[in-house]
């Protein structure tokens, strides 16, 4: 059952719903991780719907707080260059790793860098993954600098003449300015030889309104051109990709729902919407 359906039940064939209505629907909106804000606005312009037109009136609604990016992901280039940002333990690495897997199945090559030096963990678990799927992993030197494995990544990909570069990049998260220095040297370090075609930020999906803030501050410091939202597995917080889109204006790309390779796919807002308002 979607989110809506017990509501859009409820007032079709009458002209308004009862103040308890509203109530309840307002609880069930934020118990899914619409957020309060969200849940506010959608409840204002919900109170406006006709009951013969329940189900129209509200997409329309909530239509309008999706994002309206373009959710493709960028095309082959030689190579195309992707940037994987975020904070820690949101499910980067293993995003990077389904991602990778999930273009090689459409035939494209593709190198991946394992720019996360933090973590020696972080580079062994993104080596294992590449074997596993059969994608060249490129590693530096521990605590070396991310810059240069990126550099080294990209250098791999255009003597291979791939179509993709993934870059894991390190999750932390002590400053802006910190941030922005390590990700700006990054991308400089790789324009040196190819564009970025796409920053994807990877959000946890069941941390609701606080990744939501951590991840505005990483948008904030980034040019992020997309999102990956993760851990959607087994969770009822069904409106939180709602409130992604309305707080960051950001295309969710793919979602990701468990920490197996294929439980990963491109988000179809059209599908989740009506999944929201008849399950
Ligand atoms: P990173 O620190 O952002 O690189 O995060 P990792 O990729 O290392 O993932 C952190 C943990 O979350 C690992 O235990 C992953 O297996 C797990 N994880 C990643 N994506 C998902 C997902 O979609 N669903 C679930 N249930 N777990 C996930
Ligand atoms: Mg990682």
């Amino acid at each position: 059952m979607g989110l809506f359906t017990r509501f859009v039940a409820k007032i079709k064939g009458e002209s308004t719903a009862s103040a308890l209505d509203w109530d309840e629907l307002s609880q069930e909106l934020l118990a899914a991780d619409l957020g309060p804000k969200l849940t506010d606005q959608v409840i204002l312009e919900a109170k406006k719907i006709k009951g013969d037109q329940a189900e129209e009136s509200l997409r329309q609604i909530l239509s309008k707080h999706l994002s309206t990016k373009s959710r493709e992901l960028a095309q082959p280039g030689t190579p195309a260059v992707i940037l994987v940002v975020g904070v820690n333990g949101v499910g980067k690495t293993t995003s990077v790793a389904k991602l990778a897997h999930h273009l090689k199945a459409q035939s494209h090559s593709l190198v991946i860098g394992a720019a996360d030096t933090f973590r020696a963990a972080a580079v062994d678990q993104l080596s294992t993954w590449g074997e596993r799927i059969g994608v060249p992993v490129v590693t530096g030197k521990s605590e070396g600098e991310p810059a240069a494995v990126a550099f080294d990544t990209v250098k791999r990909g255009l003597e291979e003449k791939a179509d993709f570069v993934l870059i894991d990049t390190a999750g932390r998260l002590h400053t802006k300015n910190d941030l922005m220095a390590e990700l700006g040297k990054i991308k400089r370090v790789i324009e040196k030889s190819a564009s970025v075609a796409e920053v994807l930020l990877v959000i946890d999906g069941t941390t609701g309104q606080n990744g939501l803030i951590q991840a505005k501050l990483f948008a904030s410091a980034v040019d992020v051109t997309g999102l990956i939202v993760t851990k959607l597995d087994g969770s009822a917080r069904g409106g939180v990709a709602l409130a992604i889109e309305d707080e960051l204006d950001l295309p969710i790309k793919f979602i990701a729902t468990g920490e197996g390779i294929d439980d990963f796919a491109l988000f179809d807002a059209e599908r989740y919407l009506d999944g929201l308002i008849s399950g």
